[in-house]
């Protein structure tokens, strides 16, 4: 029997995507291959990475302006391709936590860095908002779902600058108005796919902002890899071939309007019991809660539960809810592919340990 799947990343996928790619791997097609030994530039492998690429722009409606990518290397890579391409001089960040700061870290390497909004005086609990963003500095980084803190920030904002979103946890969960940002990226495993690729969304007047007079190795170039499709070098196959059946799973499912629609039902379902249940709150202020990552940890006098819970929870099937070793108690992800019953699980769990403890 499958498990009710909460874990932060990789995370569940559809049904669809585990069944279709495990079919493709003992044999894509009819073509007498798996999906990991075609090559990715036959007949085989191209219309599935221009599937993917097609869906991708269908389903999140991005302009004709964007390219899409499949890259390797995880959001990680990302966080220094970034400043590698496009830091002059100068770059906004907002710190929101874990994930931004390696963002930061990286930028750091290639220029300057000014954090213009910082969340660290509440613990990364809240997301900042209204703050001014300079007309100064080659772009404006933000992580717009912080999967390790659980904030999430649900407005595209209006940017001088080019603005570039780490968009790992929460691409795909809402419609997303993706002529604001210059740049949408993440590594696919919270939302999409298996661990393995990077997705990319770049509009293309980018290309004329790349650092001139830095000389930047061609697999860490973005113009490279558009100017080959993704096929630079051999992209992960297998992950594409995931990705693209997730996509699909997205569209027949009611397209992102339903994944908005149900990360909304899931996270109103699980914050009300965490704020009803006497033994357990949330950290995180309200307004910024996130719909993918669902902190929750003990209420006061009761940290030493922590074992029962685990045991409870098992014996129901539940995994992958144990908080983020650098805040502790409990974290449920609740990404697109996760269920209502998966939700309702966890809740009816966590009544009944409720009712064990106080009776
Ligand atoms: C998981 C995650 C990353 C890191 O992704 P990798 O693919 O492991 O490099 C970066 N940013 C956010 C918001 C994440 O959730």
């Amino acid at each position: 029997m499958r498990k009710h799947i909460f874990n932060a990343g990789p995370c569940k996928l559809s049904d669809p995507c585990l069944e279709n790619t495990a079919k493709a791997i003992l044999e894509l097609n009819n073509s007498g291959q798996s999906i990991l030994e075609v090559s990715h530039r036959s007949k085989d492998f191209e219309p599935i990475i221009n599937e993917a690429m097609a869906l991708f722009k269908e389903v999140l409606n991005i302009p004709d302006n964007y390219h899409v990518l499949f890259l390797g290397g995880g959001a990680s890579l990302q966080f220094a391709m970034i400043p590698f391409n496009f830091l002059k001089t100068k770059a906004a960040y907002v710190d929101t936590g874990t994930w931004a700061n390696k963002a930061i870290k990286e930028a750091k390497l290639f220029g300057k860095v000014e954090v213009i909004a910082n969340s660290e005086d509440k613990n990364h609990t809240y997301y900042p908002k209204g703050f001014k963003i300079p007309a100064d500095v080659d772009y404006l980084h933000i992580t717009s779902n912080n999967t390790i803190r659980g904030t999430e920030i649900f407005e595209d904002l209006d940017s001088p600058v080019p603005l570039i979103a780490d968009m790992s946890s929460d691409i795909m969960s809402r419609p997303v108005d993706v002529s604001k940002y210059a740049m949408i990226y993440g590594g696919a495993q919270k939302n999409l796919g298996p661990a393995g690729v990077t997705f990319v969304i770049l509009r293309d007047d980018m290309l004329q902002k790349v650092v001139a007079d830095r000389p930047i190795p061609s697999m860490l170039r973005y113009d490279v890899h558009i100017k080959d499709g993704s096929m630079y070098n051999t992209p992960p196959c297998v992950n594409i071939f995931a990705l693209n059946e997730t996509l699909k799973w997205v569209k027949a499912s009611g397209g992102i309007k339903a994944m908005d629609r149900l990360a909304n039902e899931r996270a109103d379902m699980l914050y009300a019991e965490i704020d009803r249940n006497s033994l357990f709150r949330a950290p995180v202020e309200k307004g910024s809660r996130s719909r993918m990552n669902i902190p929750f940890v003990w209420a006061d006098g009761t940290e030493d539960l922590t074992e029962k819970f685990m045991e409870l929870a098992k014996s129901r099937k539940i995994v992958g809810i144990k908080g983020h070793r650098s805040v502790g108690g409990f974290r449920a992800s609740t990404y697109n592919a996760c269920t209502i019953d998966d939700v309702k699980a966890l809740v009816t769990c966590m009544q009944d340990f409720e009712k064990q403890i106080k009776g």
